[in-house]
């Protein structure tokens, strides 16, 4: 079997360990060269030809450098990219389909977005010769006999314009410069400009410096750039993150509304209901991390995000995951008994600046995991500003012996800090960070150990959001405001991030509020649901946590969004806009919980 060996190069550091794995190598001992020096960096170079696969160096590397494994042959041929010796590797590409939207889902570090930068042209593929490049001929010779061929020629001829939005929408007020309306105007080639602002609710950001944007209007200005230019290939790296679930909704529209004719749109997304509104068709990609990812064909997008939850794909005949992941139809409502009541609030009112949030009374429990919806700007963070005794309602109070510590994770996560993962989870989370248990219940669940000696600056989006969650659970507190833990996650993580966090709160006894706008992960997080509605900026109106089904029904209503449920794996799917179903669910209520 091939095997593949990948050093990460930010994790090796030769002069600490004084090159350790080629000093317990047993066919280095034996004079056999599977391990050797580049002179170059000073780093050790695996043959993977050579290496017999023992794992010595793997488990024995003291940074966790190093990872081995063995692909089936008959992949071997159809390596696309590889970034250099013992680098990721990629086999395989998405197939775009001319007039389709084609969605992609995968673990992150898997290899989407390498797939996108080579169907967008930026990324030369190299069938895996790092060393001796092939040119444009070769590789539309590789691809002879599949869709990708003609794309190819047409990409090596120039013949085809891709855009792309990029995944990490934080870092682009940093590299744009200007207003929304000068940016938009010196993107709008199709002569769309209003109507996308209007699609986009920009209008009232028009004039707005780009720096001072929040996340979700930079989220919706870069879609809107995208969106404006006249290409042939439309790319959209997670397009949803920090937009709420009305924003989803109508980017999602508008992103579907560009697959005309004989344009090409590929969308990464791991909101599985965004997903499941946007694309066609589906392809997965799988394999492990960093390490080495496959793309499968593909599929009809009902069938292919089944298949993904399945973790089986019948056509590749691949496991691609132990256990099935399946949800919920009937969440059971969780009893809490009188003593485990942690703390009340009566109706409380708060004026800030023209700012004014009414809360309804209501209580928080021990262990109790309260998820909320609303748009931003809505007085969330006000709410448990007041809850923990920092800011006192103008109307109503809290009655509170004393100060609740809070332990706070921001929406926008930013690579600011300057140091390791571990100095950062010591100095911001505290001793506790490093403890046994927190290892063992927190980082190695977020896969966070490996990252330990990397710089936070160089982290990816899913990495960054990892220690900033870790962060947040470190803090020994009574109340954790987590706001939007999921973006940038791909699913599995998301299932983790949801595991962790309720094990947190039921281990210290706390009460964790959860904001996030991918409705599906609070089917996996939440106990109860508050939602809060009215204009942001203006008004704010909490409701009282309730049951998720009276929540997402009340949250839903409000939207005029209804969902049905797949039959196979019980996900919720977004109904089209009057549909028979739509209609139906909402003459009778049920926005959320209809089985089909
Ligand atoms: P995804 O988008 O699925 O998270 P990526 O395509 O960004 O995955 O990355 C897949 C793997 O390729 C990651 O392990 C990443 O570190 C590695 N990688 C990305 N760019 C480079 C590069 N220029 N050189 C070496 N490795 C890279
Ligand atoms: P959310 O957490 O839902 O995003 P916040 O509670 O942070 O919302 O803010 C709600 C509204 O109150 C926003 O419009 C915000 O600009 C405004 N606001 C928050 N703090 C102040 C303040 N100290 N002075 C004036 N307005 C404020
Ligand atoms: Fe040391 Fe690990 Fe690098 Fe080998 S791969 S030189 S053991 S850090
Ligand atoms: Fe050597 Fe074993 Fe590591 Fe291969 S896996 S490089 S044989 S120590």
């Amino acid at each position: 079997m091939p095997r593949i060996a990948v050093i990460e190069h930010d994790l090796c550091k030769p002069k600490d360990c004084h090159l350790l794995c080629l000093r317990i190598c047993p066919l280095v001992r034996t004079g056999v060269k599977a391990i050797e020096v580049n002179e170059e960096t000073g780093k050790p170079i695996i043959a993977e030809s050579l290496c017999m696969g023992c794992g010595l160096c793997v488990k024995k590397c003291p940074f966790h450098a190093i990872s081995i494994v063995n692909v089936p042959e008959e992949l071997e041929e159809d390596c696309v990219h590889r970034y250099g010796p013992n680098a990721f590797k990629l086999y395989r590409l998405p197939i775009p389909k001319p007039g389709k939207v084609l969605g992609i889902i995968g673990a992150n570090g898997t290899g989407k977005s390498t797939s996108l930068a080579i169907l967008s042209g930026r990324l030369k593929p190299n069938l895996g010769k790092y060393d001796e490049p092939p040119e444009w001929d070769d590789i539309i010779r590789f691809f002879r006999g599949s869709e990708l061929q003609p794309y190819f020629s047409k990409l090596a001829e120039d013949r085809l314009r891709a855009v792309l939005k990029p995944q990490h929408v934080d870092l682009l007020a940093k590299k744009l410069k200007g207003t929304v309306a000068q940016l938009l105007k010196v993107a709008d080639e199709r002569g769309a400009l209003d109507e996308i602002v209007d699609e986009l609710e920009l209008k009232d950001i028009m004039n707005r410096d780009v720096r001072k944007l929040s996340g979700g209007e930079l989220q919706r200005l870069a879609v809107g750039i995208v969106a404006l230019r006249e290409a042939d290939v439309y790319l959209f790296d997670e397009p949803s993150s920090y937009l709420d679930v009305y924003q989803r909704v109508k980017v999602a529209k508008l992103i579907r509304s560009l697959a005309r004719e004989d344009k090409y749109v590929i969308v990464v997304e791991h909101d599985l209901a965004v997903l499941d509104y946007i694309s066609d068709l589906v392809c997965v990609i799988y394999g492990e991390p960093g390490v080495f990812g496959v793309v499968s064909m593909p599929r009809g997008v009902g069938v292919g995000i089944n298949e993904y939850l399945d973790g089986y794909l019948p056509a590749e005949n691949m496991r691609i995951r132990k256990e099935a992941i399946r949800f919920d139809l009937r969440p059971l409502e969780r009893i809490w008994k009188p003593e485990e009541k942690m703390l009340s609030w009566p109706r409380m009112v708060k004026v800030l600046g023209d700012f004014k949030l009414t809360v309804e009374p209501g209580s928080a429990h021990k262990g109790e995991v309260i998820g909320i919806v609303g748009p931003n700007g809505i007085g969330k963070t006000t709410f448990i500003r007041m809850l923990a005794g920092e800011l006192e309602p103008d109307e109503g109070y809290v009655p509170l012996r004393e100060k609740l510590k809070v332990s706070y994770k921001p929406q926008y996560i930013l690579p600011e800090y300057d140091g390791t993962v571990r100095n950062m989870l010591v100095e911001e989370g505290g001793p506790e960070a490093t403890s046994a248990w927190f290892r063992s219940e927190v980082l190695r669940p977020l896969r966070i150990e490996k990252l330990m000696d990397r710089y936070v600056k160089e982290l990816s989006g899913g990495e960054l959001q990892s220690v900033y969650i870790a962060t947040c659970l470190a803090k020994d507190a009574k109340i954790y405001l987590i706001d939007e833990p999921m973006a940038y996650l791909d699913v599995e993580q998301r299932l983790t991030v949801a595991r962790v966090v309720r094990h947190i709160a039921e281990e210290r006894g706390a009460v964790v509020f959860i904001v996030e706008h991918d409705i599906i992960a609070h089917d996996f997080i939440a106990d109860t649901l508050m939602v809060f509605t009215g204009r942001p900026g203006i008004e704010g109106h909490a409701l009282s946590p309730m049951g998720l089904k009276k929540g997402m029904n009340l949250f839903l209503k409000e939207l005029g969004i209804t969902f049905r449920r797949d039959k196979h794996s019980g996900r919720p799917r977004v109904n089209k806009e009057g549909s028979y179903l739509d209609r139906l669910q909402k003459s009778i209520g049920e926005y959320y919980y209809v089985e089909r």
